[in-house]
């Protein structure tokens, strides 16, 4: 039994961020443990969150599908959801991907142990199973512990208000669901239930959807959710909410207030640090409880690093991954900050995704930037396969270096990652416009943004500017 042994590399927590990183770490030579308190792998990010959210996006997907095949000339007949049939698929493919996370641990010879781990010190970790408390030694230690839902106080416990965990695996498809939060999950979570034929709506504290994003952009996916019958009120905030009797009323500070069968919680997450002995052992935990880390993610202790949503950087999943491949560089003796090319994905209808610096960024750094922006209704593919509503838009600094990007519309979540490898590769436009985009793709929208920002847009009206077309005919 392990109690007593010694690792060179100890990590605390088996999401995306921790079990990259004990693979990662076994991989290159390092004797390996992984704790883990749930009695399954995988994190929120398999369990309650990317994975099991996308399961059900995918079936909204299958829905809106299957209900515009007329536009293609196909006729189907009535199309509903059958939430206990959705949800067994969502369980299915959660068993799978646990199994698969378990099978390349072990194939890795990372040793996986369960029970609630805490920092005894900058090299020891203690962990509290069902009937004992085991001390292991540890080298180097990895926290990866991630975070969770906040609720404010005065909801906790009102039946009929759920986080994000719980209405993934609610036990009927409610008629009408309130979101309080406007970001990422009240986007997705809107689009899901919407699509399913659920009265939503969204209350969000900001003037807009997705701020993050240049306005126009994010108004493609708020304009689509209106016209699927999505209310939406901003620069609201819930001042009391009550519910009984299976229903819940929502009453905003300006005095509107509706019912609801079920109210989604969706305001944030806060990094899983309490009880893990941090500041006992030297580690500093910020005002948010997020860990502190360095550029290179080290905590104050020269042999703990902190990855993932726990560090509060960017509460992402590749995010998390990327971190855990960094910190085992670190302990390979690679010292260098942490500065990934990290895009965001946001999974509804249409989806939204960027990555790097926007245009309303920029604008307000003052970075000297310009754009390349194309519009999905001027590519063949998106009129053959019915998704002709969207638009790319490339951000590009002085020297005609991509260094942000944004798409909107359909399969821009796998779209951004081209325009990630530009930034990440600081590829310029006129490298961009010298590729043969394959035709016909939706990918040519990334090719022809380059190329708008140049001037040179073929697809697209505009005058072209003789200053950059040289650059692109000197091969710059
Ligand atoms: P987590 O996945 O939170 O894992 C931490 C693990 O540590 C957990 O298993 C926990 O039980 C364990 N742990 C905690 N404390 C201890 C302890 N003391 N001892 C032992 N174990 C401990 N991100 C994306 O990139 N794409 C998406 O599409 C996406 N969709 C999401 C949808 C939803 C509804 C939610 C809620 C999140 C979504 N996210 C998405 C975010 C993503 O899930 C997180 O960023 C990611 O899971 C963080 O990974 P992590 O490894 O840091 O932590
Ligand atoms: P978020 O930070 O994305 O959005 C929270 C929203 O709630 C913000 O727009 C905020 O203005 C609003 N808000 C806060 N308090 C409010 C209040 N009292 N009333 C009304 N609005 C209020 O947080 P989230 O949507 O809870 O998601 C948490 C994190 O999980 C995300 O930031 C992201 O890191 C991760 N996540 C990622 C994905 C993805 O990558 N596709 C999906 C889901 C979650």
């Amino acid at each position: 039994m392990p109690d007593g042994e010694r690792y060179d590399v100890v990590v605390i927590g088996a999401g995306p961020g921790g079990y990259t990183a004990a693979l990662e770490a076994a991989r290159c030579g390092f004797r390996t443990a992984l704790v883990e308190r749930r009695a399954y792998l995988g994190g929120v990010c398999l369990n309650e969150g990317c994975i099991p959210s996308k399961a059900l996006l995918s079936a909204a997907d299958v829905i809106e599908t299957i209900g515009r095949g007329g536009v293609f000339g196909v006729t189907a007949g009535e199309v509903h959801a059958d939430w206990s049939a959705l949800q067994a698929r969502r369980v299915e493919v959660i068993q799978t991907l646990r199994q698969g996370v378990a099978g390349l641990l072990r194939a890795a010879s990372v040793e996986v142990m369960t029970g609630a781990a805490r920092l005894a010190s900058a090299t020891a970790v203690e962990i509290e199973q069902e009937d004992r408390t085991i001390r292991i030694d540890a080298d180097r230690v990895v926290l990866a512990t991630g975070s969770s839902p906040n609720l404010p106080a005065a909801w906790a416990g009102l039946d009929g208000v759920h986080t994000s965990t719980e209405m993934l695996a609610l036990g009927a498809l409610p008629a009408s669901v309130t979101i309080v939060g406007g970001g990422v999950i009240g986007c997705e979570f809107a689009s899901m239930l919407v699509r399913m034929g659920v009265s939503v709506r969204v209350v969000e504290m900001a003037e807009r959807l997705l701020p993050m994003v240049d306005a126009d952009v994010a108004a493609v996916l708020g304009d689509r959710l209106a016209e699927q019958g999505v209310a939406m009120r901003f620069g609201a905030r819930v001042a009391e909410l009550f519910c009984e009797g299976g229903v819940c009323r929502v009453e905003l500070a300006d005095g509107e207030s509706w019912e609801s069968e079920k109210v989604l919680v969706a305001v944030g997450r806060r990094p899983n640090t309490a009880g893990l002995g941090l500041e006992e052992a030297g580690v500093g935990v910020d005002a948010r409880g997020a860990v502190e880390v360095d550029a290179g993610l080290r905590t104050a202790l020269p042999t703990v690093w902190c990855i993932g949503d726990a560090n509060g950087r960017t509460m992402l999943a590749h995010a998390a991954m990327s971190q855990g491949r960094h910190v085992v560089r670190a302990m390979l003796g690679v010292e260098e900050a942490y500065d990934a090319t990290v895009p965001w994905c946001v999974y509804t209808s249409p989806e939204l995704a960027w990555v790097g610096v926007s245009a309303q960024e920029a604008a307000d750094r003052g970075l000297s930037v310009h754009t390349g922006d194309f519009p999905y209704a001027a590519l063949g593919k998106a009129h053959a396969s019915g998704e002709s509503a969207g638009l790319f838009r490339l951000v590009v600094d002085a020297g005609g270096v991509v260094v942000g990007g944004q798409v909107a519309g359909a399969h821009a979540t796998e779209l951004i990652n081209q325009v990630a490898l530009m930034v990440a590769g600081r590829m310029t436009v006129a490298q961009a416009h010298a590729v043969a985009w394959a035709h016909p793709t939706l990918s040519e929208g990334v090719g022809e943004a380059a190329s708008a920002a140049l001037g040179l847009a073929v697809h697209v009206p505009g005058p072209r500017v003789v200053r950059e077309a040289a650059l692109v005919l000197g091969g710059v």
